[in-house]
């Protein structure tokens, strides 16, 4: 089942090899033997090594045949490291300097070399922390807005974006993994569900029990599988971001595919809610996060209005594509029209934003993988009062989308619930 020629690598059958690529090697410098070589994958599905030697730092993330995080029983395609190496490349030209350089890529070994990430951390675990970060939200916003339209029938030709369709056309079994964990089973009992026992208990069921949630829940669902608006990143949750308080990084795209750039905006939103509502398990006194709970919900805000802005001026300055032909807005009053419907493009994408965020936060609580945000929180109690605040203010989001006209909308919304 596994491709000839693949085989996972230890840290020593990886110096060896290594020790082979010059452009790998000559950026380590020195002697192979005395680069130190360790492990560190956190995530669920893929091998990370950072390899370090005189020179610099190298990092090598591998896919394995099979999911981490439940083991060899549930084997995964290596091919979403060519994904993830194509939407790497796609992201480094449409959001220079915000995703890691990439050194050397291997198809057969499913292998990346690429940029050592030092000091950056992982968001989740500086927000767990309460670690402000002032250009998160200035830097996240121009990584989606750039990424998003410039793989977008607005930017496009007509035959070029339908090559990034077919090019991301196979990443069908990462897809699933979403269509499933996120659009399906949170809604049904499903082996693979869990959540904060017995607290949860009722909130669950009546999530199950919810026909209007369901129906919402499908809605984006059909349009996550038949709307290739532009390149997703896929995963884009605050466990994908890499960073200081000075420097933001992007890392993780195997999930990439052309879908609907809500689904991206939302992961950003849903990340940063979550870990608005986890503060209370995290804070030794209360309100003693009340600073931090404030910047959270600002770089919230921030977040999507820079979006907002970005993308629509990147519309109005480089929409060569074959959507919205320019002859049939030439004349001043059809500038006018054009302008408006930016603004409507805009707020039916806020929309979606909206409901895809609402969906990453349910299945987060009620699905198969959780959020350390809340994980970490060790009284059950407490952890599962900020679930179930999650939990509403997810719901009123998907049902009631319309009712939420503004970021500021929701983030008001969220500290009433708080
Ligand atoms: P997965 O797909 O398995 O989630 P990630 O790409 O998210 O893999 O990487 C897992 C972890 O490895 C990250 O959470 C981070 O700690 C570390 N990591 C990944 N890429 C880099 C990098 N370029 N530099 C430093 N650390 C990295
Ligand atoms: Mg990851
Ligand atoms: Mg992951
Ligand atoms: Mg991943």
């Amino acid at each position: 089942q596994v491709p000839p020629g693949y085989r996972a690598h230890d840290p020593e059958s990886l110096r060896g090899y290594l020790a082979e690529i010059s452009a790998v090697r000559d950026r380590l410098g020195g002697d192979p033997a005395a680069w130190t070589i360790e492990e560190v994958g956190d995530g669920n599905l893929n091998l990370v090594f950072k390899v370090r030697g005189p020179a610099m730092g190298v990092a090598v993330k591998q896919a394995l045949p099979y999911l981490r995080l439940v083991g060899e029983g549930w084997p995964l395609p290596l091919e979403r490291a060519h994904f993830e190496h194509m939407a790497l490349s796609h992201e480094a030209r449409h959001a220079r300097g915000l995703v890691p350089e990439i050194y050397h890529y291997d198809e057969t070994l499913a292998l990346i070399a690429m940029e050592l990430l030092e000091p950056h951390i992982i968001m989740r675990h500086g927000m767990i922390a309460g670690t402000v970060y002032p250009k998160f939200a200035d830097d996240l916003s121009t990584f989606a807005a750039n990424t998003l339209f410039f793989t977008s029938d607005l930017a496009l030709k007509a035959a070029e974006k339908k090559a990034m369709v077919a090019a991301f056309a196979g990443n069908t079994e990462l897809c699933k993994i979403t269509e499933d964990l996120i659009f399906t089973e949170p809604y049904m009992v499903a082996e693979r569900n869990r959540w904060t026992a017995p607290y949860l208990d009722p909130l669950a069921a009546s999530i199950r029990d919810d026909g209007d949630l369901k129906v919402a829940v499908s809605r984006l669902k059909v349009k996550f599988m038949c709307d290739a608006e532009a390149m997703l990143h896929g995963d884009l949750h605050t466990g994908s971001v890499m960073l200081t308080p000075q420097e933001t990084r992007v890392i993780d795209p195997e999930f990439a595919f052309m879908g609907p750039m809500g689904f991206d905006t939302g992961a950003v939103i849903a990340n940063l809610l979550i870990a608005y509502f986890s503060q209370v398990g995290h804070e030794s006194a209360p309100g003693g996060r009340d600073d931090y709970r404030a910047w959270v919900l600002q770089a919230t805000t921030d977040f999507w209005n820079g979006f907002r802005a970005k993308f629509k001026k990147l519309w109005e300055e480089n929409g060569t594509g074959d959507a919205y032909p320019a002859p049939l807005f030439a004349s001043e009053a059809g500038q006018k029209r054009l302008a408006a419907e930016r603004e409507a493009y805009l707020d039916r994408l806020f929309a979606d934003t909206l409901g895809f965020a609402a969906a990453k936060i349910i299945r987060r609580i009620l699905g198969l993988a959780h959020n350390i945000d809340l994980e970490k929180i060790t009284d059950e109690r407490v952890r599962a009062t900020a679930e179930a605040r999650c939990l509403r203010l997810a719901r009123d989001m998907m049902v009631n989308t319309g009712a939420y006209g503004s970021i500021e909308a929701v983030c008001g919304q969220a500290e009433r619930l708080n």
